[in-house]
């Protein structure tokens, strides 16, 4: 465990987050949303601090990044928890359980990452569950690789402070962001958060960093044209340079009542936000 940052210290014990926009407040011996930040007698201290769950050798595509090192290859490296409660959630294993987890400090993922520079690795992507509630660890992993001229790759669902954000990202060199849906009801509803704060996390990186954007689009929920034709205006009033991945869904974890996304649905998703921006792709087909 590392005593977190971002928190204050406020009365019986309790402590008050200030790490997400769900800004928990904490009493002592309990968890914040993420369950991985923890009230230890009036601390606040993260738990996953040099836990990783997954450690592999992808293809940087796989992130999704198409147009970051294109070719190349990054060290992924996850840990356990998020902030989010997806109910599609594909990493639900780690992300809403707390499996066990290798120790590994931020030094060792630093070596493990020059190592594999012959094998064409390129940096260092924090993804597979949620980077930021991750922070303590990450922020401590990126300075090392920075000073390696390593890159650091964030695979992020973008639901983050503002303070945070703005202390990391001097380090970050890519990011994929979820937009997970284009109305604040799907975020309540189906991920137990909030769209406006993403939408600031989009348009505050994306002119600090590589940023691509990933939207999962799910038959009936999120697949109206209008829908994805709004998102794909929003992101092109940013820059039309902002590559947008379409991927597809498949049932899993609580959402198993719906139909994987029909092919068709995605080839119009992908005309409709190719009329306002230069790239959009579509993953998992
Ligand atoms: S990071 Fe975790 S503890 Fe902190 S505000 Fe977000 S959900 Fe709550
Ligand atoms: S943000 Fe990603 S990791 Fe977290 S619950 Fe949603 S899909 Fe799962």
């Amino acid at each position: 465990m590392k005593e977190a940052k971002y928190y204050e210290k406020i009365n019986n014990k309790k402590v008050y987050c200030m790490l997400c926009p769900h800004n928990c407040t904490i009493g002592p011996g309990a968890s914040g949303k993420c369950r991985v930040r923890k009230n230890v007698d009036g601390r606040l201290y993260s738990i996953n601090y040099g836990k990783v769950t997954s450690l592999s050798l992808d293809p940087i595509e796989k992130k999704p990044l198409n147009r970051f090192k294109p070719g190349s290859k990054i060290l992924s490296a996850g840990t356990f928890g998020c902030n989010l409660k997806c109910s599609f959630c594909q990493n639900w294993t780690i992300a809403q359980k707390l499996p066990d987890a290798m120790d590994v400090k931020p030094g060792h993922l630093l070596q493990k990452a020059l190592e594999l520079k012959d094998r064409g690795n390129e940096g260092i992507a924090y993804t597979y569950n949620e980077p930021f509630i991750w922070y303590e660890f990450v922020y401590d992993a990126c300075i090392e690789s920075n000073k390696e001229g390593l890159a650091n790759v964030l695979v992020t669902n973008g639901f983050v402070s503002p303070e945070p954000l703005l202390d990391i990202i001097p380090y970050v060199d890519g990011m994929n962001i979820d937009v997970k849906a284009f109305t604040p009801m799907f975020y309540k509803d189906i991920c137990g958060a909030a769209l406006e704060p993403v939408k600031k996390t989009v348009e505050f990186c994306a002119d600090k960093c590589h940023v691509e954007v990933t939207t999962l689009v799910i038959p009936n929920l999120n697949d109206d044209m209008h829908e994805i034709e709004c998102l794909a205006k929003w992101l092109s009033s940013i820059s039309k340079k902002i590559p947008l991945h379409l991927t597809r869904f498949f049932p899993n974890y609580k959402m198993t009542d719906k139909q994987k996304t029909p092919y068709e649905t995605l080839i119009r998703a992908r005309e409709t936000a190719l009329k306002y921006l230069d790239y959009v792709y579509l993953g998992n087909v």
